[in-house]
């Protein structure tokens, strides 16, 4: 028997907020609750000055939680985002912040949350790597312009908490604006929607309350932003395997992820790590990029394999998942990258730019998706 929201809910009931006198549930303090396979997650909501202090009543409330039947594993992060006033986060600022659809005591509707959250989305796929530096985001922004190329639409979901880039590598600039008094428009740029963790998430946020922030944050990302009819959604994810990266897998229903790694740290197992976090909670792998892989001489054209060149592919092969493509060392692309015009869309008739499109169009596939069509016929414009 599969496990419900009510009886998780039932469980935290024990457990008590030691400073307000009550229990979490009935304090309104529990929200974001997501069950798959046995697997749970939820947001304890806390006043932000009170965080450094509750991490007992968080490993309580895991706890209650963990002893239930049916129960594999139980995450729980303390957020501060619902009970920030709203507005504060980017209105101290002047910018435009998301309504915080608060939802004191009452747990959301979740499971299976990214298409409920937005159900305009046909497939959500994260785009994650056991460590940082990789070249995850720059994968991540090639990646959904060949999915564009490839006459699909497409939205950028910026999860990188540690080091949103996105807006950067799409060349977007300044804030997002509200569509409605709840409802952010996304940014665009390229022919993709794009929306950053960046913009809700002040820079000067504290390192330790970033983690906690990402569950509401993650949320109101989908459910706050008028993301219309998208085919597909690459989520650039925090680097790791940690709390935070297994919370948004948990959270959001995705539909597989995609696993960057260089020849080296595929070696050092780190990609090991981000592929068993998704297999633990059920989330498919479609495979792994092997970024940096070789390296094109800018002066003479000659290739060099790096270090353990290939290691990506017989890894691959190994965890019985499958070896997507191999995106070489290139100044082009990380100038282009680093300068808001990702090789893919600035240089379309590159070689790097038909390995995106190509590694796209696998994604696609693996996914389910349907012969990329070209669904917006092209303008005619009669001079
Ligand atoms: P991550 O998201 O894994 O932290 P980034 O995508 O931010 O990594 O990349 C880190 C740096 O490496 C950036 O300056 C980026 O332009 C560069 N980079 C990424 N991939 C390549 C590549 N294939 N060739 C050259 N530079 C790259």
């Amino acid at each position: 028997m599969s496990i419900t929201e009510n009886q998780i809910l039932d469980a935290l009931r024990a457990v008590r907020d030691p400073e307000r006198g009550g229990d979490i549930v009935s304090l309104g303090m529990v929200s974001g609750v997501v069950i798959r396979d046995g697997n749970v997650g939820f947001a304890i909501e806390v006043e932000p000055e009170r965080g450094p202090r509750l991490e007992p009543l968080r490993k309580s409330a895991e706890r209650a939680v963990e002893a239930l039947p049916d129960v594999v594993s139980v995450t729980a992060v303390l957020t501060a985002e619902a009970n920030a006033p709203s507005g504060s986060r980017g209105g101290r600022r002047g910018e435009a912040a998301p309504h915080s659809a608060a939802h004191p005591g009452a747990a959301h509707p979740a499971p299976g949350a990214g298409q409920a959250l937005a159900p305009g989305v046909r497939a959500i796929v994260a785009v994650a790597s056991g460590k940082g530096g990789v070249g995850k985001s720059t994968v991540a922004a090639n990646l959904a312009l060949g999915m564009k190329a490839n006459g699909l639409r497409v939205g950028v979901l910026d999860a990188d908490i540690y080091g949103p880039s996105m807006p950067r590598m799409l060349g977007i600039s300044g804030r997002p604006q509200m569509a409605d008094a709840k409802i952010l428009r996304p940014m665009e740029n390229y022919g993709l929607k794009c929306m950053s963790i960046g913009f809700l998430v002040p820079e000067d946020t504290p390192m330790i309350w970033r983690g906690p922030m990402v569950m509401s944050a993650l949320q109101q990302m989908l459910r706050d932003v008028a993301w219309g009819e998208l085919d597909i959604m690459i989520v650039d994810m925090p680097p790791g395997t940690g709390d935070a990266q297994l919370t948004m897998a948990q959270q959001v229903a995705l539909a597989g992820a995609v696993i960057v790694s260089t020849p080296q740290d595929i070696a050092l197992i780190d990609a090991r790590k981000g592929l068993n976090m998704f297999t633990k909670v059920n989330v498919p792998v479609l495979g792994i990029i092997e970024n940096m892989s070789y390296f094109l001489c800018p002066h003479c054209g000659e290739r060099s394999d790096i270090f353990s060149h290939g290691g990506a592919r017989r890894e691959a092969e190994r965890l019985g998942t499958d070896f997507l493509g191999e995106v070489p060392l290139d100044l082009a692309i990380r100038e282009t990258s680093d300068e808001g015009r990702p090789i893919t869309v600035s240089q379309p008739g590159s070689p790097y730019a038909q390995t995106f499109r190509d590694i796209a169009a696998k994604v696609w596939a693996k996914v389910g998706g349907d012969a990329p069509a070209r669904r917006a016929a092209p303008r005619i414009v009669v001079e």
